[in-house]
């Protein structure tokens, strides 16, 4: 049998205060009503019919508001789990590449979040992996690269998995020197990490391009530029990282783009 997840003591006091409000507010309206109709149909409301006007919505309904404040609050708390699930990559409980995105653009255009670093991470030779020791030690890999790389950022940095065996890693906030000490910290920790499938050692190695900002950009320009130093690394050797700042030129070569 599924067992149902434990509620918070808060979600109780809330579901128990809207169910004596709501109740109060039945009481209320039964109140009046009955007043205005054995005020018009007969005498006015005695005892009985005061007391019956009070019963009526506390027996009947508290039950009731109460079981559907229950139902209504475990449907937002499924609808909350469900909407964490869609955002997250299967295989390396990453963001997926759609949530990641999303969360870094909202980031971006808050005003005052204009400083920070945007990362892609890849694994180095990752087909040689997939030939050597097969598809799912492969995914093995895939899941500890993105371990270490959720494990060596800080609180309230995204991790996202862009496809295939590269990573996106948003910084926010982040000065140009502590970028690149958590791109190194990425790095030497997967450098340093023994994968050993089947008792054989399996080398992991990322190459890192980043790109450092300090005035708004948006997420299609960090990414080009982190992804054009990811290829110099690439193509100069690899389990290297490549970082710079977003340059004067590089701003007024984004100014005229976006004034055509
Ligand atoms: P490079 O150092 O130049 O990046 O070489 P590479 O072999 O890592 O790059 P390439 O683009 O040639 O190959 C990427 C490989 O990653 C091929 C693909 O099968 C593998 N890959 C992509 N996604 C997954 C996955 O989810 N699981 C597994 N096991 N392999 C994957
Ligand atoms: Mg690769
Ligand atoms: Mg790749």
């Amino acid at each position: 049998m599924r067992r149902r997840p434990q509620m918070p003591r808060l979600a109780w006091e809330k579901i128990l205060w809207r169910t004596i409000l709501v109740t109060l507010f039945s009481v209320l309206v039964s109140l009046v009503i009955s007043e205005i109709l054995l005020s018009t149909f007969s005498g006015g409301m005695n005892g009985t019919g005061a007391a019956t006007a009070i019963l009526i919505p506390i027996v009947l309904g508290a039950p009731m508001i109460f079981y559907l404040s229950l139902k209504n609050f475990e449907l937002e708390q499924a609808y909350k789990r469900l909407e964490a699930s869609a955002a997250r990559d299967s295989l390396t409980q990453c963001l997926n590449h759609g949530a990641f995105v999303a969360r870094t653009s909202e980031i971006l255009k808050r005003t005052s979040r204009q400083r920070g670093a945007l990362l892609v991470i890849d694994a180095d030779h990752f087909k040689s992996i997939n030939d050597r020791f097969g598809h799912e030690t492969g995914d093995m890999a895939l899941k500890q690269i993105a371990t270490i790389i959720r494990a060596s950022v800080r609180r309230g940095d995204l991790v996202g998995r862009m496809g295939g065996e590269e990573f996106g890693v948003f910084l926010p906030d982040a000065s140009a020197t502590l970028a690149h000490a958590i791109a190194e910290a990425i790095r030497v920790n997967i450098e340093h990490f023994h994968f050993t499938p089947n008792g054989t050692h399996c080398p992991l190695t990322v190459s890192i391009g980043g790109i450092t900002f300090d005035m708004p950009m948006s997420f299609g320009d960090l990414f080009r530029l982190a992804d054009e130093r990811l290829y110099k690394v690439k193509n100069t050797g690899r389990n290297s990282i490549e970082m710079a700042p977003i340059d004067d030129t590089v701003s007024d070569q984004r100014n005229l783009a976006h004034a055509v």
